[in-house]
């Protein structure tokens, strides 16, 4: 039998870092190497006794093979400057990235290979694609996008919405996006994307690109009914970036898809 893959946590007591153990458990092709999260949350003992919580300092001194981050930027960044002393390959999640964090990526995915993606479902990744492919065939048609997240989500508009956007503006340079509408001349000018979000309960994450035409409408959805899909992604994504090249790749590269620019 070959030796499970090793994984660190980086957010590991986090919603997806729960997520996130629960499937490592039920894989034996995969190990908990170690879980890295603020020292109060590992004051708390929020995981069980068997599964290491340690701060960034000691967590990255475990041997692993793939450190997987669900964090926030800020944290983000200080696990960007730790892995340059000590270069492991990253999967990461965190959204709300500026291009600071990006430009510290690519500097990182010189040394080791990086998959960072807004959505790691499967069927949220094909959403992405086939928004592309609509905005290709509907070239005269009004597009929008719209998402819902749960009131806790810390930034707007949803990382995948963004990228809903980029896969649009892939296949149609002219179009531009537009963030709010409020008040007078707020008529929809050509080429304008609205991207809008709203918040509320524990919807765990709703995408629906509009694309309004005359007389008809198409609307393209997805809803992430739990945080399991994305874990699932990022597993695979960990177990597919084992031992490639050092580089930046999508979740488009790990399932085969077209590829589009990693956006947020
Ligand atoms: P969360 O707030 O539940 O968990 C974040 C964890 O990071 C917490 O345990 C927190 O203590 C820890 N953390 C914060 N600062 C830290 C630091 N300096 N060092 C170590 N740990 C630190 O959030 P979540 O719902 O698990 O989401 C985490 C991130 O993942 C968010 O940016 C969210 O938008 C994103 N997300 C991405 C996807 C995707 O598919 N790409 C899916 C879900 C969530």
């Amino acid at each position: 039998m070959s030796v499970p893959l090793k994984l660190t946590l980086f957010g590991a007591n986090g919603r997806m870092g729960k997520e996130l153990r629960a499937l490592i458990k039920e894989d034996p092709g995969l190990a908990y190497a170690c879980g890295i999260d603020r020292q109060e949350t590992i004051e708390q003992g929020m995981p069980p006794q068997e599964e290491k919580t340690l701060p960034l300092s000691e967590g990255l001194r475990e041997p692993t093979d793939v450190v997987i981050d669900f964090s926030q930027p800020s944290a983000f960044m200080e696990l960007l400057g730790a892995l340059r002393s000590r270069p492991i390959a990253l999967v990461s999640g965190t959204t709300g990235l500026l291009e600071g964090h990006r430009q510290e990526i690519r500097g990182l995915s010189r040394s080791v290979p990086v998959v960072w993606a807004s959505n790691f479902s499967k069927l949220g990744n094909l959403m992405v694609f086939l928004a592309g492919e609509i905005a290709r065939i509907a070239d005269a048609e009004d597009l929008e996008i719209l998402e819902a997240h749960h009131k806790g989500k810390k930034d707007a508009p949803s990382g995948t919405a963004l990228s809903l956007f980029e896969a649009l503006k892939q296949k149609n340079p002219s179009l531009r996006p537009v963030f709010s509408r409020h008040g007078d001349g707020m008529k929809r000018a050509e080429g304008e994307v609205a991207i809008l979000a709203v918040r509320g309960g524990d919807v765990v994450g709703d995408h629906t690109l509009f694309c309004f035409g005359e007389g008809e409408r198409l609307e393209l959805t997805h809803r992430a009914q739990s945080r399991r899909a994305f874990a699932k992604g990022a597993l695979l994504a960990a177990s597919w970036i084992h031992g490639k090249p050092p580089g930046i790749y999508t979740m488009a590269d790990v399932l085969g898809l077209p590829s589009l620019t990693n956006n947020e």
